[in-house]
Formats: structure tokens, C-alpha cells, sequence
């Protein structure tokens, strides 16, 4: 499986690694919190394992993963998952990373119990780009920014996860039942393929949509799915707007990260600043 690449640091042994409960089912697999061991003279840190069922990805495909999870290994942001490496001597491959102790921020805002607060709704978006920009500077694009990708832990911080995953495009194709998350994708992949930050700058408007909308799916209500939706986006016949409560710079921000228009379109480091001049933002060290 690893031939043609060397043995790097986030190679893991199945022996540092335990697996104990099962906190959910991923796209390709399951995902446990686990104990991963990284020296005799330290205790075990507490992890999220992510296991990779072999059949969803070909050969070519889990090298082009384990090449990906090289780049994954050099990524240190507060507001990204942190990735500690993959087993990969047996099947199932297993990924190894941060473990974030709250729940997804769709989740969050789907709860019935608690209303997510105005304050934290610009917390979590502020902390959503911060985790953006950090990746688009680190050349990641994310392919699939969405709420149900972005985790909480217990302090409030908001965490970007599953990056790196969605390699070439690959990933995404393997979802379950073969659909492509069209809701949150930008014209320009729908109709062509493409991805670059400015497509994660699209997705991000539609977690903006979710954030404001207590989780509601974008397009939800247009009764069209799949590839009529797909046609809509792109023949610019449907288009998201937030019709809910929602400060006037947010709904800005809203606006210029859907533009049709790559280059129109804003930047994560532009959002920062408005968060920044107008919340008061600060980024976490
Ligand atoms: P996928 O995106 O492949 O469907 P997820 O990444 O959403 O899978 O994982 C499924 C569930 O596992 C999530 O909803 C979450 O509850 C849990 N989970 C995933 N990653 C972590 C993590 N790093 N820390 C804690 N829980 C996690």
C-alpha cells in the first residue's frame, strides 16, 4: 500500500494507537475517540480516530491520501483540527487527530434546547475564517466548508475539520448514495470542476446562510435537487439570501462571498478584517 513512499513521522503503529467509543459514522467510515501513544515517558493523548473503509478508495487514490497527509502533519491553527498521522500497516486505514469535546456546529445550531446566541453566532463565523485563511495560506483548499463540518469544543472554540480528505475532488464523489454536496457548492465547480479558495470562500456564504438560519440547509425550500439544482445555480435562477435577523456586515459578507464572479469575490483575509473592525475580533493565539 506505502510502496513508493518513505516512512515519515505521521506514519503511526496500530500499538500507539487504542480505539474506545464510537462518537459517530463518517463518510468513509466510523469515528471513535481513541488514546494515541507518542513516547515511554509521556501519558497517551486523547484522540479522534477516523477509519477509512478500504473499498471506498482505489490503490492510486490512498497513495494520493497519504501524500495529502504529509502536508495535513504541518498544519497547526486553533480553529483546524489538528492531525497527528494515520496507521496504515492494516486495513482499515486509520486517521488519527485532535479531539474536539463538543459537537458539530450544525448539531449546535439544530439543537431544540438552546438557541445559539448573537454573539457566538460572529464567534464561531470569526473563528470559521480564521481556520480558512490559515488553510488558504497554507495552499489547502477544503472542498466541503459546511456546518456539519466545523466542531466545537467546550471552551467555544470552533474547529475546521475534515480537511484534506476531499483530495482532487475525489473524496467528495465517494459520498454516500453518490451525491455531490451541490447545496453548498460554488458555480464554477458545478459547472466545471473547479476548486480554489475562492470556491471555499462560496461554501463559507452557506455556512453564514446556516449559522443565521438555525442550521437550515441552503436551497432547502426551492424544491429542486440534484442536477436541476445544480442548473439553477449555475443559470443563476436560484439564488440564497438571508431573510432572517442578521447584522448589516454579515449580511455583506454574506453577499460578496456568493458572487458569481471569482475575482468579485471576497477574501478569508478580508472577512477577518471586517469581523476584526467592526466586533471587535481578536484571533486566538
Ligand atoms: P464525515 O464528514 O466523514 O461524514 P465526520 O467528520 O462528520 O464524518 O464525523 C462523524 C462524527 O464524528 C461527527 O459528527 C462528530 O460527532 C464526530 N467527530 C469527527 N471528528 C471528530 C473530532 N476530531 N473530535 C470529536 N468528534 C469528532
Amino acid at each position: 500500500l506505502i510502496c513508493g513512499l518513505a516512512r515519515h513521522e505521521w506514519q503511526l503503529n496500530n500499538e500507539q494507537v487504542t480505539l474506545n467509543k464510537k462518537l459517530g459514522e463518517g463518510q468513509f467510515g466510523e469515528v471513535h475517540k481513541g488514546k494515541l501513544k507518542t513516547s515511554v515517558f509521556t501519558p497517551p493523548v486523547i484522540v479522534a480516530v477516523k477509519t477509512l473503509h478500504q473499498n471506498h478508495l482505489s490503490a492510486n487514490e490512498k497513495i494520493l491520501f497519504l501524500k495529502e497527509a504529509n502536508v495535513m502533519l504541518t498544519l497547526a491553527h486553533p480553529n483546524v483540527i489538528k492531525f497527528y498521522g494515520v496507521c496504515t500497516m492494516k486495513e482499515p486505514i486509520m486517521i488519527v487527530m485532535e479531539f474536539c469535546d463538543g459537537s458539530s456546529l450544525e448539531d449546535v445550531l439544530l439543537s431544540k434546547e438552546s438557541k445559539v446566541s448573537s454573539e457566538d453566532k460572529i464567534l464561531y463565523l470569526f473563528h470559521a475564517a480564521c481556520g480558512i485563511d490559515y488553510l488558504h495560506r497554507k495552499h489547502v483548499i477544503h472542498r466541503d466548508i459546511a456546518a456539519r463540518n466545523c466542531l466545537l469544543n467546550s471552551k467555544k472554540v470552533l474547529k475546521i475539520s475534515d480537511f484534506g480528505l476531499s483530495v482532487k475532488g475525489v473524496a467528495i464523489k465517494e459520498r454516500k448514495g453518490g451525491c455531490l454536496p451541490v447545496k453548498y457548492m460554488a458555480p464554477e465547480t458545478l459547472k466545471k470542476g473547479f476548486y480554489s479558495t475562492a470556491s471555499d470562500i462560496y461554501s463559507y456564504g452557506a455556512l453564514v446562510y446556516e449559522v443565521y438560519t438555525d442550521g437550515k440547509t441552503p436551497f432547502e425550500s426551492c424544491g429542486l435537487r440534484g442536477n436541476e439544482l445544480r442548473k439553477a445555480i449555475i443559470g443563476k435562477s436560484v439564488i440564497l439570501t438571508i431573510d432572517v435577523e442578521c447584522p448589516e456586515f454579515v449580511k455583506a459578507i454574506f453577499e460578496q462571498s456568493r458572487l458569481y464572479d471569482t475575482e468579485q469575490r471576497i477574501s478569508s483575509k478580508r472577512i477577518i478584517e471586517i469581523f476584526k473592525e467592526e466586533a471587535g475580533m481578536h484571533e486566538l493565539d
